[in-house]
């Protein structure tokens, strides 16, 4: 029989937080879900929403007697909700988050949890949009998608699978790797792309003529910048958090935009065709 828990608390009732805990009550996969954070109105409007039955605001007493925390705020406030919530946990309680850089959220879960971190497993569901805030929240959200957890030497083994048959129960498939993996990656995949767009945009944006601009952008510049409409804050957090890896890989773009500069520069137009053709057999081949 599938694992399951009693008693689910959420603390960050946003995007993430409040999408999961919709898809947990559809799959019944707990008895109850409370809702945590530091803003009344969002919990109260998580309830309102149906999306959790019960708020707290003070993040000890939300955990005390809960089979499995879930932290889901921005990466810059990790840390104290660790801190805040130490001290109530019970020895089986499993917490988990839903960060998307790795290796500092387990640093700072290993810090303020110490003999309690053996039942810390970190997470990072790759599902989103750019709307944040509890009204973005959708039951589908996790909906096939791939959740990755990065267990470290000392994971118990028990709490993994316990996160583990939630997130199959919320809908997703669960990749296990390492941490500093799982930033390389995703510096990458993730990371890299929201810099892109928001300093597309920003560039745009302080030229002088950037109404004429902005008024004949088409499809493609909407495809490519969507995502500089997510959150400032959380993505602030986000590349600081996974600092070397982001800057490791901007440094490999950037010489990728060195050679089509030069290219262009010599009217190479083989060169930049060559560059084109493999980035559009890699693109078609990756989406299917
Ligand atoms: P969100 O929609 O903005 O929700 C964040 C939640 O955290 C809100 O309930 C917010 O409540 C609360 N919060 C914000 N600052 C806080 C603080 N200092 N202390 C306590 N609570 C605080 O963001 P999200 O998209 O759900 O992201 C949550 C986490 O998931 C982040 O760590 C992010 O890296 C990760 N993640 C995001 C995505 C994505 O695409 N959005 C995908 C995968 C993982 P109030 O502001 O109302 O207090």
């Amino acid at each position: 029989m599938a694992l399951k828990a009693q008693s689910v608390c959420i603390i960050g009732t946003g995007l993430i937080g409040g999408s999961l805990a919709l898809a947990l009550r559809d799959a019944k996969f707990c008895a109850r879900i409370t809702g945590a954070g530091r803003t009344e109105a969002t919990l109260k409007k998580a309830v309102d929403l149906g999306i959790i039955d019960s708020y707290e605001t003070d993040l000890a007493k939300a955990v005390s007697g809960a089979d499995i925390v879930v932290v889901a705020v921005p990466l810059g406030a990790m840390k104290s909700v660790f801190e805040q919530i130490a001290p109530a946990l019970s020895v089986t309680t499993v917490v988990t988050d839903a960060g998307s850089a790795k290796q500092t959220v387990i640093h700072d879960a290993e810090a303020a949890l110490g003999e309690k971190a053996g039942r810390f497993v970190a997470a990072h569901p790759i599902a989103g949009t750019e709307r944040s805030g509890v009204q973005a929240a959708f039951k589908e959200l996790y909906d096939n998608k791939r959740v990755i957890i990065t267990p470290t030497e000392s994971t118990e083994s028990s709490a993994v699978d316990l996160v583990i048959a939630m997130w199959q129960a919320a809908g997703a498939e669960v990749e296990t790797m390492s941490a500093e993996h799982h930033d390389q990656v995703l510096a990458g995949t993730s990371h890299l792309p929201h810099l892109l767009a928001f300093g597309l945009v920003d560039c745009l944006n302080n030229l002088e003529d950037v109404d004429e601009i902005f008024r004949f952008a088409a499809g493609g510049f909407r495809d490519f910048t969507r995502i500089a409409s997510s959150d400032p804050v959380m993505w602030r957090d986000i590349c600081l958090s996974n600092r070397e890896a982001v800057m490791a890989m901007m440094k490999r773009y950037f010489q990728e935009m060195d050679k089509m500069y030069e290219a262009l520069q010599e009217s190479d137009g083989e060169k930049l065709k060559d560059i084109f053709v493999r980035a559009k057999k890699a693109r078609d081949e990756f989406c299917g």
